[in-house]
């Protein structure tokens, strides 16, 4: 058979951990049999990230912004624990957040749907998307706790040393204050990431925020994304035959919980933070969570919505059988190929990876599956699988289609 070719090398972020090992064996019996795979390496794990003084992580996303398309491993994300478990000359950021700070990206989860692994919410039929916009709101706020009596006054300097000044409240007792922020850019970048990624998936857009009682702050979110929708998309919207609607972020949750899915839910930070961990938890498991980085200029890194795994990583290490799901980084790397197919217009490609999702699938519809799955699946008679043998077995099925 002959190995489907590449035009465009895809920037691949090596991880850690059990995702590590994971990544490697997807490769070797996923991919490199099939395709002639070409790949920027950048080898984000954590030992590299501290001998380049995190540098590595820089130049994958600058790299990323070169070619278009990224895939990513799971990464440790250190804390005082892995400071002395690794050696580390610092305590380096995450590197999720250095590439969403380069790429200004907005976050799109969404679950991996499959019979076998029924969502708690019976009338979910098809995944619901998550948007989640990762600038700003309670996440750079200034809090104050106040100790008595007092008035407290939201204070604007311009430039010009002009002073707009607002009433907070008056005081009578100890409480409370929190101030906090967004930028129009930000909010514009979030929601062109939004109208993008609903074109290209094909999917309606719901947005939703308080703008009843926050007539200002969450107005003008709701101001922004209805100026760009009717400047810029809503002709689009109408060819690809799909729908963009803001409601009250109360009636937007009542309609989901009675929706079918099969659309994009945008989110203003917190509420995304809170819907996302809700929605997937709701769909069956966190191993069955895709990810995916959109920039505004269109730059798209893919990656599991899962962590290293560390616990598995411990047993593996330790000699002792581990049973970890690599279906969320298989279609990490589908994801990335799929998209690389389309900007290079390799419709094998594209093929491909729309057939290695199908494997997947009718391998754990056909019962072989990983432990995580198998606790609450609604199969019955299921295999459990080593980490190993539910790749090997992905992949006879993959060559029996
Ligand atoms: P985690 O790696 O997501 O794992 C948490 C638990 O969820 C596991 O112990 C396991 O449960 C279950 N699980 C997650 N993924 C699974 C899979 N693919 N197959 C089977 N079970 C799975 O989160 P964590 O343990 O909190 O974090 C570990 C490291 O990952 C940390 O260093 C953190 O910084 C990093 N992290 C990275 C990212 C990222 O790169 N995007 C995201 C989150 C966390 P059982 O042990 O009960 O089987
Ligand atoms: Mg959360």
């Amino acid at each position: 058979m002959e190995k489907i070719m590449m035009t465009t090398p895809l920037v691949e972020m090596d991880g850690d951990e059990m995702t590590r090992i994971l990544w490697k064996m997807i490769k070797d019996e996923l991919l490199l049999p099939f395709i002639d795979l070409k790949t920027e390496y950048y080898d984000l794990g954590l030992e590299n990230r501290n001998a380049t003084d995190d540098k590595v992580t820089v130049e994958s996303a600058e790299a990323t912004k070169k070619y278009g398309v990224a895939v990513k491993c799971a990464t440790i994300t250190p804390n005082a624990a892995r400071m002395t478990e690794y050696n580390l000359k610092e305590m380096w950021k995450s590197p999720n957040g250095t590439i969403r700070a380069i790429l200004d990206g907005t976050v799109f989860r969404a679950p991996i749907v499959v019979k076998g692994i029924e969502p708690c919410v019976k009338n979910w039929e098809k995944p619901i998307t998550l948007a989640r916009h990762a600038y700003g709101d309670v996440y750079k706020n200034s809090e104050i706790r106040v100790d008595g009596p007092g008035k407290a006054e939201l204070v604007f300097t311009a430039a010009d040393g002009t002073e707009t000044r607002e009433l907070i409240h008056e005081f009578k007792g100890a409480g409370i204050l929190q101030g906090m922020h967004n930028t129009d850019a930000s909010i514009s970048s979030f929601a062109k990431a939004c109208f993008n990624y609903a074109l290209d998936t094909k999917q309606d857009l719901w947005f939703a925020t308080k703008d009843t009682i926050s007539k200002k702050y969450d107005h003008t979110f709701k101001d922004i994304f209805a100026e760009i929708y009717e400047a810029e998309y809503k002709e689009k919207f109408a060819e690809a035959g799909i729908e963009y609607f803001y409601t009250l972020i109360d009636d937007a949750v009542a309609r989901v919980m009675k929706a079918k899915g099969g659309f994009i839910w945008a989110c203003k930070n917190y509420d995304g933070d809170v819907m996302s961990d809700m929605v997937s938890s709701a769909f069956g498991s966190l191993a069955m969570m895709t990810s995916v980085l959109v920039s505004p200029q269109g730059v798209y890194e893919y990656e599991a919505a899962h962590g290293t795994v560390q616990r598995h990583y411990y047993k593996h290490l330790a000699g002792e059988e581990t049973s970890t799901n690599s279906v969320a980084t298989i279609f990490a790397w589908t994801g990335a190929l799929r998209k690389r197919g389309e900007l290079d217009g390799i419709k094998e490609l594209m093929e491909f990876a729309d057939k290695l999702e199908k494997a997947t699938l009718s391998t754990i519809e056909n019962g072989k599956m990983t432990k995580d799955l198998a606790l609450i699946t609604s199969l019955e008679n299921v295999t459990v699988l080593n980490s190993e043998d539910f790749i090997k077995e992905i992949r006879k099925t993959y060559e029996a289609m």
